[in-house]
């Protein structure tokens, strides 16, 4: 299928009877956005800012790599490209925000691979604001974790992205970048 077709309307199922909510074979949870926001404030104090974006980078690159296999089973895209758009098109779905596609370069003959998004209302750098104050680096670490690890899967590449601005330090939007790990090191 194409990303553009898909539907959460359709493809949750609610079972109130059950105390479920179904995507496919995969059981969900509405969660608000709060609960999310008293996570990171809580790693946060109990370690530090360093340990919270370790964490949460970790488990946002987990989460990013095992999605992207669950849409490649559940909706079967017919090519890369439309498999790559199921992430920002589920993430536009599940209100996490709105990403829009804005540098995409791969080259495997040269191992070049760029990916740059602009992602609109992020729920994490709202949550941070209102609990934390205007930031002084970008915040949105487990989305930064995410896209990375959805991207790494998709193209079977060490991917490693990174949040280069945010709306948490009070910009439009946030920037997030996407490269090889050996790329960022150069
Ligand atoms: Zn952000």
């Amino acid at each position: 299928m194409k990303a553009s077709e898909l539907n959460l309307r359709e493809a949750l199922h609610f079972e109130p009877e059950h105390g479920r909510i179904t995507f496919g074979s995969h059981r969900m949870v509405l969660v608000e956005t709060e609960l999310m926001g008293s996570i990171v404030d809580a790693m946060i104090e109990v370690g530090d800012t360093i340990m919270a974006k370790a964490l949460l980078y970790r488990c946002g690159d987990t989460a990013g790599h095992r999605l992207a296999r669950v849409f490649r089973d559940e909706f079967q895209p017919e090519n890369q490209q439309e498999w790559l758009a199921l992430g920002p098109t589920m993430h536009s779905w599940e209100g996490v925000g709105k990403p829009s596609l804005t540098t995409f370069e791969h080259d495997p003959t040269q191992a070049h691979f760029l990916l740059e998004v602009q992602f609109a209302n992020s729920y994490l750098a709202e949550q941070y604001i209102a609990s934390q104050g205007v930031a002084t680096e970008p915040v949105c670490w487990l989305l930064s974790g995410y896209i990375g690890g959805y991207c790494a899967e998709v193209f079977g590449l060490d991917l490693v992205c990174r949040e280069l601005s945010c709306k948490a330090q009070g910009e439009p939007y946030c920037t997030f970048v996407v490269k090889p790990r050996t790329a960022w090191l150069t």
